[in-house]
């Protein structure tokens, strides 16, 4: 069996160094491209927009119980985690933990997955009609799935279809390819033992607590309706960032 303590410790020190400099992919952190600011990607960053903001895709009450309870929720246990497994969150990077998951506890994984899909699908959702991506990330689109319809439908089965809790996602993978698939749970796609591989460009949520309150089982209709809040400023620039 691995020794996870010395693996751990060895991480720890690779991350302090390298959280001086830009993370192992070059691309900054999410929150910094966004912000421009050096706020704490292991915390809680305010959302872009009130809880109506979305409606009437997403109603207000789901909004704000799923970001004031559920991803609240994941944040703090984040804070637990990182406490506990001697994680420095004022040096470490969010994405670094993830990438080195498999040397952390289940209760890391979860939440640090957790917290971290849900402050990207905040910014991947903005107000207003979404129309579709340009420049450079719709000829990559084209060029990957032979047109944006095709790219949406086959999102929008990868979220269909994840038995149970999850996330569908279009990553940007190290060949520098885009590919779509799902996880389960809280795990995403920049996690050592994640099947899909590569950095989240576009995650959407599929767990019933997404959608319930105004769709009940009914996850088509909820994935179908949320095509129409999708932020593509935001996907575009970190896939130019990737
Ligand atoms: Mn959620």
């Amino acid at each position: 069996m691995p020794n996870h303590n010395s693996d751990r410790r060895n991480f720890i020190k690779t991350a302090g160094i390298a959280a001086a400099g830009i993370g192992l992919t070059g691309l900054p952190s999410f929150l910094h491209a966004q912000s421009g600011a050096a706020g704490n990607a292991f915390v809680q960053q305010p959302l872009l927009y009130d809880y109506k903001g979305l409606e009437p895709v997403i109603d207000a009450m789901t909004m704000e119980i799923h970001y004031s309870k559920h991803a609240a929720t994941y944040a703090k246990n984040l804070a637990d985690a990182c406490a506990a497994e001697k994680v420095d969150t004022s040096s470490a990077k969010l994405e670094d933990v993830l990438r080195n998951i498999s040397k952390f506890t289940p209760k890391m994984r979860n939440n640090c997955g957790g917290h971290y899909n849900h402050e990207l699908f905040w910014q991947c959702m903005k107000p207003g009609t979404a129309t579709k991506p340009e420049g450079k990330l719709a000829t990559a689109i084209d060029q990957s799935f032979g047109s944006f319809d095709t790219f949406k439908t086959q999102f929008t089965d990868a979220g269909k279809n994840r038995f149970g809790s999850g996330w569908a996602w279009l990553v940007i993978n190290s060949d520098k390819k885009l590919v779509i698939g799902s996880t389960a749970n809280q795990d995403n796609p920049l996690m050592d033992i994640s099947e899909l591989k590569g950095t989240p460009l576009l995650g959407l949520d599929v767990w019933e607590h997404a959608y319930y309150l105004k769709y009940q089982n009914k996850r088509p209709d909820y994935i179908a309706n949320w095509w129409n809040v999708v932020n593509w400023e935001f996907v575009q620039k970190r896939f130019e960032l990737g």
